[in-house]
């Protein structure tokens, strides 16, 4: 069975991600509007009735502008801590589900494990998403890399990792200083030095695609981080999420268990495939 997976917004002005299989999807986050939610799902053809549930890493505004609409319309379970659904207002308790980290929650044949990451959030999570045995991750919002990020990175046939800001651009940008402080101080964003550190030192052998993510808008800069993670290592896939746009879907198949002696072959086999599904 294969894992859909893409990303509908990434960024400061909304972040939604989606998970799922031929027949169920789960949503990472609920930034974007309702109706922009729809729109960019109808347009990738992605249906709304293929997602069981929504799980959300915390409550800044670009990660739940659209949750209670999202979760009343479509009367959908929401993964949510007990401590970041008090920040989710206009959400109807009564869609509110709480989980734990590190434990396993399965909606259908898809297993999601939260843990918790350094944000200035109250209480902040990222996920992992298996299915079938392959593995996706969606890492945003994180201050700096902590065990549970390279741990849960390194189990991930594809992730999504911040890389949301280049350090001089910021250093010598227009934000105010408490601005660059909150953002780089270590309980903010992740900057592409930081990024880059995990992704050299720590990403499995299996991993296919590594979509970088939540880029700032200002102290970024789209193919210079296209270069620079993509330098590191030719056989897997490197694509950055828009801020703008919804990506194209991305397409893992598992068709096969493969042994630890030929995976670097099929590995470059799987690349191939996977170039082939993109659509
Ligand atoms: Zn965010
Ligand atoms: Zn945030």
């Amino acid at each position: 069975m294969a894992i859909f997976f893409t990303s509908l917004n990434s960024g400061s002005n909304g972040n939604c991600y989606y998970i799922g299989n031929e027949t169920e999807a789960v949503l990472i986050d609920a930034g974007l509007s309702c109706k922009e939610t729809e729109r960019r799902m109808q347009r990738l053809g992605l249906s709304m009735k293929n997602v069981k549930a929504i799980f959300v890493s915390h409550e800044h505004i670009d990660h739940v502008r659209g949750l209670a609409g999202l979760a009343d319309k479509y009367n959908m379970p929401v993964y949510v801590t007990a401590a970041t659904q008090k920040g989710c207002y206009h959400l109807n308790a009564s869609h509110a589900i709480s989980f734990v980290a590190f434990v396993p929650v399965n909606v259908g044949s898809l297993s999601i494990t939260a843990f918790p990451k350094l944000h200035d959030a109250v209480d902040a999570h990222s996920f992992i998403i298996t299915c079938n045995e392959i593995t996706v991750g969606v890492f945003t919002d994180i201050g700096k890399p902590c065990k549970n990020l390279i741990h849960y990175f390194k189990q991930c046939h594809a992730a999504f990792l911040e890389a949301n800001y280049d350090t001089e651009m910021l250093a010598n940008g227009h934000y105010p200083s408490f601005l660059k402080q909150r953002i780089s101080g270590g309980v903010g964003h992740l900057s592409n030095a930081q990024a880059l550190d995990v992704f050299v030192k720590h990403r499995p052998i299996f991993m296919s695609h590594l979509l970088l993510a939540h880029l700032s808008k200002d102290n970024n800069d789209v193919g210079l981080v296209q270069k620079i993670f993509e330098a590191v290592d030719k056989n897997i896939c490197v694509k950055v999420a828009s801020r703008e746009k919804e990506m194209p879907v991305i397409i893992l198949n598992n068709q096969l268990k493969i042994s630890n002696t030929v995976i670097l072959k099929r590995r470059k086999l799987l690349k191939n495939e996977m170039q082939l599904s993109l659509f």
